[in-house]
């Protein structure tokens, strides 16, 4: 892809923006950004924009701008639908994300990570696995570093370990994954994709330029990732807690094997007991990483010290600390409802349970029989409070809380020794905190206050 002289426009300034303008500079592209945030918000960004020769317009978009463009990079958090990006796409100008433009110019392999939830729990396992087997590796993508910044270093020998949402898979082209893995598709975003029908054909878009060659790992008992095989020329494999795959991984008794191909002999891998992470959702995660790593030709031998040595990631069901008898977890990353309900099913009972944030146009009512099940009370906070309070009536006690601190105090003063105050709201996290992970810091210092 020759860049020189070329009118590119990249539109809205996150991380990954701010990132491929550069590197479209970088590469000799004549480039301007537009953000709908005004120039007093940017104020941290525009200037090193400025002096590296590139054109900025905050404060909303000018369709001219986007009119003169030879190329438009759209930012994972632009809807397509965004009135200026819509009438271009209309005339046929070429509209990519960060994700298409980086991977023409990776060099090194591509293990590419999808999924609702446990994305970045199984990037960051897999990029650890091939790195301890000496493997040259590199992790990015929706993880933290732009797949834009890899390109520096990715070589013919490198494995670029991306971490890819279906924001991003929603402006691919020619992005093709050597291995692909789709962990699970459960509702999530349903306020931007409008159904889950075109949430699910986002993520399936990861698969859709593979060939014969290339590798599918899928999740065998999540209904909507079982419909991905049907669209792959890939090689699948499967990955099950429950049952025997033919090729893939799966939980054999005690113990985790690997089937390197139809008709071949199992290999052991590990026991299940030595996961050291909580909850049933993270075996999923460690077969499927278990599947991509041998894939990409780490030696069975090695994984299982690496997936006993790996610690849950922040803010993922993470451990926070004891206070009187009562363990505390945040799980700020349970963004959505699937999640929270995983959260939920990793505690048998006696659960003190945060939930809300902004709504997602979510349905909590799919919460109501683990809740039944296992949960004393639920504390609401957030701008989804009223909803969750209205979906869940006559389910739980539910006690208003609004804020964080007031549902930490609340449910501290309730819990009985043996109990678990779990944070796993089901929602994203803007209408009070800047991020989940400004969430769960937050949630963290008031529990040590406490002690
Ligand atoms: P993502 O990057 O997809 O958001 P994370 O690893 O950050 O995934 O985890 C997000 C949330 O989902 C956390 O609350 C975590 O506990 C939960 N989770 C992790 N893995 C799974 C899974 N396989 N299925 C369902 N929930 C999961």
């Amino acid at each position: 892809m020759d860049l020189k002289n070329k009118r590119v426009l990249v539109v809205g300034l996150g991380k990954s923006g701010i990132s491929a303008a550069m590197f479209l500079r970088r590469q000799g592209a004549r480039v301007t950004v537009s953000d709908a945030r005004s120039a007093v918000a940017l104020a941290k960004e525009i200037p090193a924009l400025l002096d590296a020769g590139i054109m900025v317009e905050s404060g909303g978009h000018g369709l001219l701008t986007f009119r003169r463009q030879d190329l438009i990079v759209i930012s994972p958090g632009v809807p397509l639908d965004t009135p200026e990006v819509k009438q271009v796409i209309g005339y046929g100008m070429p509209v990519i994300g960060e994700l298409e433009l980086a991977s023409r110019f990776l060099n090194g392999r591509v293990v590419a990570i999808t999924g609702s939830n446990g994305k970045t729990t199984t990037t960051t396992l897999i990029g650890k696995i091939l790195k301890e087997a000496g493997l040259p590796t590199l992790v990015g993508g929706n993880i933290g570093t732009p797949v834009i910044d890899l390109v520096a270093e990715s070589t013919g020998e490198s494995i670029d370990i991306l971490e890819v949402s279906s924001f991003q898979l929603e402006t691919i082209e020619q992005f093709r994954p050597w291995i692909a893995v789709v962990l699970n598709i459960t509702p999530d975003h349903l306020d931007r994709h409008g159904s889950f029908e075109n949430y699910a054909a986002m993520k399936e878009r990861i698969t859709e330029n593979q060939q014969a060659e290339d590798f599918l790992v899928l999740n065998a008992e999540d209904k909507s990732t079982q419909m991905v095989a049907a669209k792959t020329k890939a090689q699948i494999f499967w990955f099950s807690p429950r049952r025997p795959i033919k090729q893939g991984a799966f939980v054999h008794g005690e113990s985790i094997v690997f089937v390197p191909r139809e008709g071949a002999k199992a290999e052991p891998i590990m026991p299940v007991a030595e996961i050291p992470l909580k909850g049933s959702h993270n075996v999923e995660n460690v077969l499927a990483a278990i599947c991509a790593a041998r894939l990409a030709g780490a030696p069975a031998e090695k994984i299982r010290a690496s997936v006993r040595s790996f610690k849950a990631v922040e803010h993922r069901l993470e451990f926070v600390g004891t206070v009187q008898g009562v363990e505390y977890f945040n799980d700020s990353k349970a963004t959505n409802v699937d999640a929270a309900m995983k959260a939920v099913s990793s505690f048998p009972s006696g659960i003190h349970l945060i939930l809300g944030g902004k709504d997602k146009d979510s349905d909590y009512t799919l919460l109501g029989p683990l809740l039944r099940e296992r949960v004393k009370a639920v504390y609401t906070i957030g701008s989804a409070a009223e909803k969750i309070e209205r979906e869940l009536h006559g389910v739980v006690k539910m006690v208003g809380a609004g804020t964080i601190d007031v549902a930490v105090h609340e449910a501290s003063k309730a819990a009985v020794p043996g109990d678990v105050v779990l944070l796993a709201p089901a929602c994203s996290s803007f209408d009070q905190f800047e991020n989940y992970e400004h969430r769960g810091r937050t949630f963290r210092q008031i529990v040590s206050e406490l002690s």
